[in-house]
Parts: C-alpha cells; sequence; structure tokens
C-alpha cells in the first residue's frame, strides 16, 4: 500500500519510522514545504530499512501521492508570540485549504488521516474542505492519550498495556475524558483487578494517573520541545488497522452526532478497516462521564463555529 506524508516534520517523520519498523506499507512517499528536509528525512528513515522491512522511502512531490490509500497529514504551522488559538487556527486551515486541494486532486480516492493540531478541528476542517464522507477522513484523535492511559495502568497493576482495556474520549486536549467506569482488565473490572493483584486504584493513583494521561504533552514539551515518537507509533497503528483491513477498536476523531451535539469531530472508540472508519461505539459511561464527554463535544463545537 502506497502512503504519502504531507508534513514531514517530527511527527511526519517518527510516523514513517513507525511504519518502517513495524512493516507498514510498500511506499512511503515525504511531502514537504520544504524539500531539503523532506529528502533528508526520506534518507535518514530509508536507512532504517535494512535493518526492518522493505518498504520504499523517498521524498516527491504531490504528483508522487497519486494512487497513495492513505495520505497523513500533518504540516503545520506554529503558534506566534501573542498569537491567540483562533488566530493560529485560521492560519493552519488557510495551509490545510492549500494541503487538501492539493492531496484531493492527485488522490481522491485516499483516506485522510489528519495529525496536525488542533487535530479534531483541523479534522473537521479537513472533511469540510475534502467533501468526503465523514468515514474516510480520520484524525489520530485521542490515540495516543489512550495509549498513555492504558500504559501508566499497566505500570500500576504491574500488567502489560495490551491487556488494559480503556479508552479516553472526546477532545484531544483539555477538555477529554478518562472513561474510568469501564476500564477493564483482562475481561475483570478494574477494581476488582485491582484488589485481586494488590494495587488498588485508591483517589490518589487515580489523580495521579489522570493527571499523568492530561498533563504527558506538556511535561514532554517542557523537556524536549514537542512530542513525536508516541504519535507516529500511534498513527502507524492506524495506518496498519486500513492496510490490514483489521477492523480495529480505536480511539480516533471523526465527524458524527455525539450525546446529542451535531456533526462535531472528537474521539470515540471506532471501528477502522480499510474504508476507513465502519462503525462507531458509545461505551457506557458514568453520568460524569457523559456529561464531560458532551461539554467535551460542545467545545469542540463551537471552536469550529467561531471559525466561520
Ligand atoms: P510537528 O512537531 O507537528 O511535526 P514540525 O514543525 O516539526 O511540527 O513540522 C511541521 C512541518 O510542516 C514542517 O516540516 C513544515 O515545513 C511543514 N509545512 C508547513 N506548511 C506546509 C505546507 N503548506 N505544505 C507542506 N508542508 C508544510
Amino acid at each position: 500500500m502506497k502512503i504519502g506524508i504531507v508534513g514531514a516534520g517530527m511527527v511526519g517523520s517518527a510516523a514513517a519510522f513507525a511504519m518502517v519498523m513495524r512493516g507498514i506499507g510498500s511506499r512511503i512517499v515525504l511531502v514537504d514545504l520544504d524539500e531539503k528536509r523532506a529528502r533528508a528525512e526520506a534518507e535518514d528513515i530509508a536507512h532504517a530499512v535494512p535493518f526492518a522491512h522493505p518498504v520504499v522511502v523517498e521524498a516527491g512531490d504531490y504528483v508522487d501521492l497519486k494512487e497513495a490509500e492513505v495520505v497523513i497529514l500533518a504540516a503545520g504551522v506554529s503558534q506566534k508570540p501573542g498569537e491567540t488559538r483562533l488566530q493560529l487556527l485560521t492560519r493552519n486551515r488557510a495551509v490545510f485549504q492549500q494541503v487538501v486541494g492539493r492531496v484531493m486532486e492527485v488522490a481522491p480516492k485516499a483516506i485522510l488521516l489528519v495529525a496536525s493540531n488542533p487535530v479534531d478541528i483541523m479534522g473537521q476542517i479537513t472533511q469540510q474542505i475534502s467533501g468526503l464522507p465523514p468515514g474516510r477522513v480520520i484524525g489520530s484523535g485521542t490515540i495516543l492519550d489512550t495509549a498513555r492511559f492504558r500504559w501508566l495502568l499497566g505500570r500500576h497493576l504491574g500488567i502489560a498495556p495490551g491487556s488494559v482495556h480503556g479508552y479516553v474520549l472526546g477532545e484531544h486536549g483539555d477538555s477529554e475524558v478518562l472513561a474510568w467506569s469501564n476500564v477493564r482488565v483482562g475481561s475483570v473490572e478494574l477494581g476488582s483487578f485491582a484488589a485481586q493483584v494488590g494495587a488498588a486504584i485508591t483517589a490518589d493513583v487515580r489523580a495521579r494517573i489522570d493527571e499523568g494521561v492530561r498533563r504527558a504533552a506538556y511535561t514532554i514539551i517542557e523537556g524536549k520541545g514537542a512530542t513525536w515518537y508516541g504519535i507516529g507509533a500511534g498513527l502507524a497503528r492506524i495506518v496498519g488497522a486500513i492496510e490490514a483491513d483489521e477492523n480495529a477498536v480505536l480511539s480516533v476523531s471523526c465527524v458524527s452526532d455525539v450525546l446529542g451535539v451535531e456533526r462535531v469531530a472528537c474521539s470515540l472508540p471506532r471501528v477502522v478497516g480499510r474504508a476507513g472508519v465502519v462503525a462507531e461505539l458509545m461505551p457506557e459511561l458514568s453520568a460524569e462521564e457523559q456529561s464531560g464527554l458532551r461539554a467535551s463535544a460542545a467545545l469542540l463545537k463551537e471552536a469550529v463555529e467561531a471559525l466561520g
């Protein structure tokens, strides 16, 4: 499968590297406004191929995205000093108007996988610009927040994160909701599992994990300026689910109606396969989680409407 990546910055490149290491895709094309950067990243990543899987990694222009089945959109501009969130969004929308238009000209059948932040809003904008059915425009959403949640819970319980089943829902950002009430480990309800292994989820543990998920990006940015490995692996996971027509349940962002908020992009557990998002699941939530998710969706909807 041919995979395009527009925006060969840290996130786009980390996604390409993760795909090479996992053997996802047969050809990966990196496109960036900064052609020199795209060429350098492609060559550096290609040098990992002899240690991994036979994937072709190259830099290219938009025409080289022809017949790509998935295009990751990781391009973006960063916030200028004194710039408001809305001003930044307006500038990023202008970038996407250009980028999405060019991708659609050459690869109209591609699934668009949006990684640029704020990812839910950028995903919704991408769906509007492209006119594609909602299920073919996927935002990475809370895939990473969910991974952080499972990893922290797994570490506390002494269990592989892959055996921890739980989701972070709503916005990829401050209003996100950790759906504690339906976490299961193996098939066992979290509280019962924690008691059985002698690692109770006290209020303190819960607050620490909540903070660890919610503040992870801030802490990492403080130390190294940005985050890229985790999201790169998450993007590779989504592309892998598409390529293998896996019908995997992943928390990703997509435009839909959420608890009465109409046509809003935010994350829910969704079934991802060759056609993109093929089904959406609403977990059973506590009253508090449900109102948190509704508020998160409403906040995103407001932000999109403010953009006009
Ligand atoms: P991140 O950490 O999100 O990856 P970066 O700044 O490292 O952020 O990467 C963003 C990339 O997007 C940069 O390489 C930049 O050149 C690229 N970019 C910005 N605008 C465009 C555009 N209009 N078309 C293609 N690439 C773009």
